[in-house]
């Protein structure tokens, strides 16, 4: 059998090494990765030491059923920037992405090497523009025109640039003051550090970015904006509390969901308990919790709840927060609270108007960069990246009505225009956001890689 994924990030990356572990003889896997580089994708290819990841490497590790992994992995290694003697057995440490990166590289190449000669890995550093069904099998055409048969496809193609949020006058700003592409150190680069500078966004790319500038000595004016004006909350010691909602404990709405969330975390602080381990709690079943709502729950969700949940949620390491709250002190970063009225151009860069939160007159900020860091675009609607557009240009995808990433069945096979699964097309990790909700962070990911790659090989060999 002929496999074929397209995106070596840490989801094309750890479905390879559960492959790898299970797949019978005479499977090939097409490994297809445009950036030529295999492991890391955008998450982890990061080069600032600074940029550390907001889960503990306790729970990083690429094998599910191999919790530790990661940590014996860092231990040996004993790299100048996650000293061995600095990472307690706990696990509870935030060691930087790039690290994370090599180890997924390392990890994915030793399985390679090691593999059993039953099974072949082919490395493609190509891009992917279209896939087609074809009776048995599937075709992918890539960058330059080639084609490539294979059994069947996954699309693992991750994460994309944000979008630009009300993007009216948009049009009258010079462009090469929009960073859209927050991850991109290069267009990065061009910010000077007497620069002004508006962030759109609060959460853990926001973070980012700041990061970033508060390493370079950034002098000039940083502020981030966002609806409610608050950022990532930030992680501390926890401690086990019981996973306390199981889907089929409690009514399917969103106003249960958050009664129980909110009696829980009281009952925890009456134990002297601290919130982030409630939330922890609720992990197991988020997912579950996720598809038991009906659409109006879902929607209901997004617009009420979801700020809340992404905050408390998705959390900065200590160190990244102590940074951030430097440069609040010192005047550098301020946060603020609205909605962008419009754009305009100003003599040195960008007029933004803002409306802010709670009423009162508009503001108007001006600033010479505007780095867009709302978060990756899940509303397929609107992106242009060709394997995407073909796809669902052809009809052998859809967007998910809630504008959450691609319609998926229980399989993960791609739901087309016309409501049928491609029987031979399949789409893991970002993308099946609207199937899972929770299906970023690496245990979520590799969770699903294994039991993807167990429906496909049930039969250990
Ligand atoms: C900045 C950032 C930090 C994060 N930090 C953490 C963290 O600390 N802990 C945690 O648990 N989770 C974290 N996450 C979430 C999570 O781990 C990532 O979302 C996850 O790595 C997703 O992996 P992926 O392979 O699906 O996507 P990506 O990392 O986006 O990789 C997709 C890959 O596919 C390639 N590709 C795309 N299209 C094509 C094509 N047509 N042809 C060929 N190749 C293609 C891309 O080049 C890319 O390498 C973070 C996410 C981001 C964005």
């Amino acid at each position: 059998m002929r496999i074929a994924i397209i995106g070596a990030g840490f989801t094309g990356a750890q479905l390879t090494l559960e492959l790898l572990r299970r797949a019978p003889r005479g499977t090939t896997i097409l490994l297809f990765e445009r950036s030529g580089i295999f492991g890391p994708g955008l998450a982890y290819s990061t080069v600032h030491a600074d940029h550390l990841l907001n889960v503990r490497a306790a729970n990083m590790s690429a094998f599910e059923d191999d919790p530790s992994h990661f940590l014996r992995w860092l231990w040996a290694r004993n790299e100048p920037a996650a000293p061995a003697a600095e990472i307690p057995p706990s696990g509870h440490a935030f060691v930087p992405r790039g690290i994370y990166g090599a180890y997924l590289a390392a990890t994915l190449a030793e399985a390679e090497a090691t593999a059993h000669p039953r099974v072949v890995v082919e490395r493609l550093a190509q891009a992917v523009e279209a896939v087609d069904e074809t009776g048995d099998g599937v075709f992918l055409r890539l960058a330059g025109g080639a084609e490539i048969a294979a059994d069947l496809a996954v699309v693992a193609a991750g994460n994309n640039p944000p979008l630009w949020p009300h993007p009216v006058g948009i049009e009258d700003v010079p462009a090469d003051r929009l960073i859209g592409d927050p991850w991109d150190d290069a267009t990065l680069g061009r910010i000077g550090p007497d620069d002004a500078v508006i962030v759109l966004g609060t959460g853990l790319t926001t973070v980012d970015v700041v990061t970033v500038l508060g390493r370079r000595g950034h002098r000039g004016r940083i502020t981030a904006i966002s609806r409610r004006g608050r950022l990532s909350r930030v992680h501390d010691q926890t401690r086990s509390w019981p996973p306390f909602l199981a889907p089929e404990s409690v009514e399917p709405r969103i106003a249960a969901y958050v009664r129980r969330v909110r009696g829980e975390i009281a009952r925890a602080a009456a134990e002297g308990i601290d919130w982030r381990s409630v939330i922890d709690a609720i992990r197991p079943h988020t997912q579950g919790l996720w598809r038991a709502l009906p659409e109006a729950e879902r929607r209901r969700f997004l617009r009420h709840v979801r700020p809340w949940w992404e905050i408390h949620r998705h959390r900065m390491a200590p160190q990244v927060a102590a940074g951030i709250e430097r440069l609040i002190a010192a005047g550098t970063l301020t946060i603020a609270a609205g909605r962008i009225a419009g754009w305009g151009r100003a003599p040195d860069g960008v007029a933004l108007r803002l409306a802010p939160r709670g009423g009162g007159a508009e503001i108007t900020l001006a600033a010479a960069y505007v780095v867009n860091c709302t978060g990756a675009s899940v509303d397929y609607r609107h992106l242009t990246a060709p394997l995407i557009r073909t796809l669902l240009d052809q009809g052998l995808a859809r967007p998910d009505p809630l504008g959450l990433g691609l319609d998926v069945n229980d399989r993960l096979q791609l739901v087309g225009a016309d409501g049928k699964a491609r029987p031979r097309i399949f789409a893991l990790g970002p993308p099946t956001k609207s199937m899972f909700w929770e299906i970023t962070a690496v245990p979520d990911i590799r969770k699903q890689g294994r039991a993807f790659a167990l429906r496909l090989f049930p039969n250990p060999v």
